[in-house]
């Protein structure tokens, strides 16, 4: 049997190299309403039947914090020894997508709601001693986009807006992951964590998790290599065989004398590979602001007791 406490390495033309991953992990929040408008969040309804005035985007709406969707988040952060923020603030994150009528998504950049934190994963389930914590960066909340369908008319795509507006946490971890098999740990031990709390059913097939893969190789004691980002993975198989088609897909870069791009990847998994989506963006390429139509969010001790 494998010894679950030995280092990860994988081996290449000229040597051992060494894989750092790091997870962003969507989890919708469990809500009866969305996470700046009342209208529903069930799954599976009609298309566009869970759609109110704020979530299509019409001129003058207004967004209202929904109380239950921040006590979720800091319910959250408390399950995983986090900071609790007791002020943090919505930012506009500006991109132009046909699932995204404002033109907008509401998120936190600068002062999320959740600081930092951990998660303790076995390895090994019956080893105590393959034990490691990882590193949570912070928990923002932000709100989903709505969804296209491509498959449902031979010329014309579909947009369907009931997930327009849900409320989701961004879960960040550090780079602290070192093995597909610690990454998959880790995600078995998060969803349960919010299975407990409550805050999210953790269904990974009715893409209420998904995961944002980040991937770089390293030779063993160097400094960390420049990472890809494969979005939306959606399974912990998937997330797994991510991990290793990406650092194999590097090594072999590295060792013909190459660079790593930061780019977003796509997985397909009936190819069981990675492909490029677009080059990796910057913060700043989304002009990221305050958002105006909100107050800073201030909580108070007795709702963080609570
Ligand atoms: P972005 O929005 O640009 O993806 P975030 O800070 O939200 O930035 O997330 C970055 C993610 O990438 C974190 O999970 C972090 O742990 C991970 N990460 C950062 N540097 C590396 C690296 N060199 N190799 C692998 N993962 C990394
Ligand atoms: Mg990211």
């Amino acid at each position: 049997m494998a010894d679950a406490t030995a280092p990860y390495r994988i081996k290449g033309e000229t040597g051992e190299w060494e894989v750092v991953i790091g997870l962003e992990v969507h989890a919708q929040v469990v809500s009866k309403a969305k996470l700046f408008s009342g209208a529903a969040t069930a799954f599976g309804a009609e298309p566009n039947t869970q759609v109110s005035l704020v979530d299509a985007a019409m001129p003058g709406m207004l967004p209202v914090p929904n109380r239950e969707c921040i006590r979720q988040a800091v319910r959250t952060g408390l399950a995983i020894d986090a900071k609790i923020n007791k002020w943090s603030r919505f930012d506009r994150k500006n991109y132009f997508y046909a699932d995204l009528p404002q033109g907008y998504q509401i998120s936190q950049l600068y002062h999320p709601l959740v600081g930092e934190g951990s998660i303790t994963v076995l390895t090994d389930e019956r080893d105590e001693a393959s034990a490691r914590t990882i590193g949570v960066e912070r928990i923002h909340v932000e709100q989903d986009a709505g969804k296209l369908m491509h498959d449902q008319h031979p010329s014309m795509s579909y947009v369907d807006l009931n997930r327009s507006g849900v409320a989701l946490m961004e879960i960040v971890s550090k780079p602290d992951l070192r093995s597909p098999a610690e990454a998959g740990a880790y995600l078995r031990k998060l969803r349960a964590i919010l299975r407990y709390v409550g805050s999210c059913d953790g269904n990974m097939e009715e893409g209420s998790m998904r995961a944002d893969v980040n991937v770089s190789v390293r030779r063993p004691g160097e400094p960390f290599g420049t990472r890809t980002e494969t979005k939306n993975v959606n399974s912990v198989r998937f997330v797994q065989q991510v991990i290793e088609h990406e650092a194999r897909r590097q090594i072999e870069i590295l060792e013909e004398g190459g660079a790593i791009v930061q780019e977003t990847r796509l997985y397909d998994p009936d190819k069981g590979e990675t492909r490029s989506l677009r080059s990796k963006e910057d913060a700043h390429d989304y002009r990221y602001f305050p958002d105006p139509d909100l107050l800073p969010l201030e909580l108070e001790d007795s709702f963080i007791e609570d």
